[in-house]
């Protein structure tokens, strides 16, 4: 077989957070187009379902859409009953839900610090550790989770402590992840974009404006495109990446290399 043939995931059942719009549905789109059933999570069901039905009317596979808050552990678990009742088995998480909050340190509240840490870094662990149970009972999986370029730099001119320090968080826990289950076959990985153009940049009030200084400072001078981090998720997911785990891969055009 040659090396893009096992690069496919024919009947792998995957659920990816966050997975109604941007990064998610570009990557779950992905998934799809590989041949993997997949479940769409998102807290926005309305825009779940459309993306849901879309992979199944384009791509011919499974899939199903699940209203879920990533910091409700309840819920959590509740989806993840879902997709092993619906699909027989869990193969690949995606734990990519995320959200960003543009505030100075200073004038940050404890709740508006909560909800960032909440459900960037609190929301990857209940949904990585429901997922490695499952894949631990079965014998394998891998999951995959959304970090950032800002967990490796400090974004200017916007303050977003919180995010930041989320994200570096989620590398942190990749990596411990990766280490406790090495031995029970569960992979467990995390991407870092650079700045991509999603709902979460292109139409957010504090950071749309400062969108032609972030294209100045970057080496390609653009933003990245939602389907630039494909394939490196669909490597992730498969069956050539046995290799892989505990790692970071920087998606992010040179942004972070001075
Ligand atoms: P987006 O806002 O377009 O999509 C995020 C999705 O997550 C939405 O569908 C939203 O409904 C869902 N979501 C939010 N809170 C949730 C919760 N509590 N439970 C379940 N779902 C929830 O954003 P995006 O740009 O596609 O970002 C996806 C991930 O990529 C995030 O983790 C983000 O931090 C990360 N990221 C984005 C960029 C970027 O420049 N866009 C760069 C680096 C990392």
């Amino acid at each position: 077989m040659g090396i893009i043939e096992k690069m496919r995931l024919d009947g792998k059942k995957i659920f990816v957070t966050g997975g109604a719009r941007g990064i998610g549905k570009s990557v779950a789109t992905a998934f799809a187009e590989a041949g993997a059933d997949i479940a769409i999570v998102d807290v926005d069901i309305e825009e779940a379902r459309k993306t849901a039905q879309e992979l199944k009317d384009q791509h011919g596979i499974s899939t199903m859409a699940i209203q879920t808050d990533v910091t409700n552990p309840e819920q959590v678990n509740a989806m993840i009953d879902q997709v092993v009742a619906g699909f027989g088995r869990l193969d690949v998480a995606f734990c990519n839900a995320g959200i960003c909050m543009n505030i100075p340190a200073e004038e940050m509240t404890y709740e508006q610090w909560k909800k960032v840490i909440d459900i960037n870094l609190t929301g990857v662990f209940l949904t990585a550790q429901a997922a490695g149970k499952i894949m631990i009972q079965q014998g394998g999986g891998s999951i995959i989770n959304t970090a950032s370029m800002s967990a490796h730099i400090v974004n200017v001119p916007q303050p977003q402590c919180s995010y930041n320090a989320s994200k570096a968080g989620v590398i942190q826990l990749t990596k411990s992840l990766a280490i406790e289950w090495a031995g029970k076959n569960v992979r467990v990985n995390s991407i870092s974009p650079g700045y991509i153009g999603t709902e979460l940049t292109l139409n957010s009030p504090s950071l749309k404006p400062l969108i032609e200084k972030w294209n100045e400072m970057a080496p390609l001078g653009r933003m990245g495109r939602p389907e630039e981090l494909q394939s490196i998720c669909v490597y992730l997911a498969g069956d050539t990446s046995t290799f892989t785990t505990g790692s970071d891969f920087l998606v992010d055009g040179a942004f972070t290399c001075f």
